[in-house]
């Protein structure tokens, strides 16, 4: 059996509600066929009290062998760094983390605030909200920069906003079928097998984007047009798998009109949500994207923008679903 203890910090409970959700393996595949044994976690653990006490204090003091410590929310480390803004089973949660951490084979944050600190990090960040290795994209976190687990490995980040469910359950399958040695990390220690591709990668709507064509009305559905021009779509700049690993087996946000936000990469949410950068794309001018697609620049782009304006089909430019 692989131990797994999950714990929470400053979060809204997003990521346990899309774990649960997990269908590709689900939550009790975990248990049943891949033989983790979930010693606590907030929404699923039977114990109270002191109790459950007995299992962190177990797995704090290295009495009781902990094999995986799953960490959702960001560490609160206010005020003054007492980290007493979260206080859990009679100390602050961020203590904690230091000692279970510490004690645990490989450590998987989950969620954006776990990894990098997220929305309550966002300035002027009142609870001193930190991500388990990073403070946005800046490597430390709470952890430190070169901290690494007993397995000599650094927080494995499954970011997202929430995560989706099976980026979570197969990661733990992974490392609880000893293939951790498997998972290709990128330079934000996130699985490269998810991460790699862009929400764009398979998006329906890359015709579009292709022909710089734009959708001209928010929540278009599937119909017309792509969401870069004018209502801040990031799937071009954003590393996830949204559109290649659909949500709920169903869709993805571009899919169903909604701008992807970019919300696995550290730099959520973007812009701090100032009035104005929400859904809407920024330009130099009026009218340049002030981001362009990852591996191009802005020179590169404009050409192939022109080029593409006027190569595009009458058919680009019209209601593709007719019923
Ligand atoms: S809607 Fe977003 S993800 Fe889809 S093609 Fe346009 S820019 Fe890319
Ligand atoms: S589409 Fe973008 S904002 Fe939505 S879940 Fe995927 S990465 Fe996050």
């Amino acid at each position: 059996m692989t131990s797994l203890l999950w714990f929470q910090g400053g979060a809204c409970s997003g990521n346990t509600m899309s774990f649960l959700n997990a269908e590709e393996p689900s939550a009790c595949d975990l248990v049943t066929d891949f033989g983790i044994d979930v010693l606590w976690h907030p929404s699923l653990g039977m114990e109270l009290g002191q109790q459950a006490q007995k299992i962190f204090w177990d797995c704090a003091r290295g009495e009781r062998p902990l094999d995986i410590f799953v960490f959702e929310g960001t560490v609160i480390t206010g005020p003054n760094n007492t980290g007493r803004y979260d206080m859990f089973a009679d100390r602050p949660m961020m203590d904690w983390v230091t000692d279970l951490a510490n004690q645990a084979a490989i450590v998987v944050a989950i969620g954006d605030c776990a990894c990098w600190g997220g929305i309550p990090a966002t300035a002027p960040n009142p609870s001193g909200s930190v991500g388990l290795q990073y403070l946005k994209k800046n490597k430390g976190g709470f952890l430190g920069e070169g901290w690494t687990s007993k397995a000599g490995l650094p927080v494995i980040n499954i970011p997202g906003c929430p995560a989706h469910p099976d980026w979570v359950t197969q990661i733990l399958v992974a490392v609880a079928s000893g293939r951790t040695a498997d998972i290709a990390l990128d330079e934000l220690q996130r699985p490269q097998t998810f991460f790699k591709s862009f929400t764009q990668t398979g998006c329906t709507r890359v015709q579009f984007f292709e022909y710089k064509q734009s959708t001209m009305e928010f929540g278009q559905g599937t119909r017309t047009g792509c969401l870069f021009y004018e209502f801040g779509c990031r799937g071009p700049v954003t590393h996830s798998p949204c559109n290649r690993i659909l949500w709920n087996r169903q869709s993805s946000k571009t899919r169903s009109g909604m701008p992807c936000t970019g919300c696995t990469e550290p730099e959520f949410p973007f812009f701090d949500l100032a009035p104005g950068t929400v859904f809407k794309t920024q330009k130099i001018s009026g009218s340049i994207p002030k981001e362009v697609p990852i591996g191009t620049d802005h020179v590169t782009y404009m050409a192939h923008a022109a080029a593409a304006r006027i190569a595009a089909p009458e058919w680009s430019k019209e209601d593709m679903f007719v019923v």
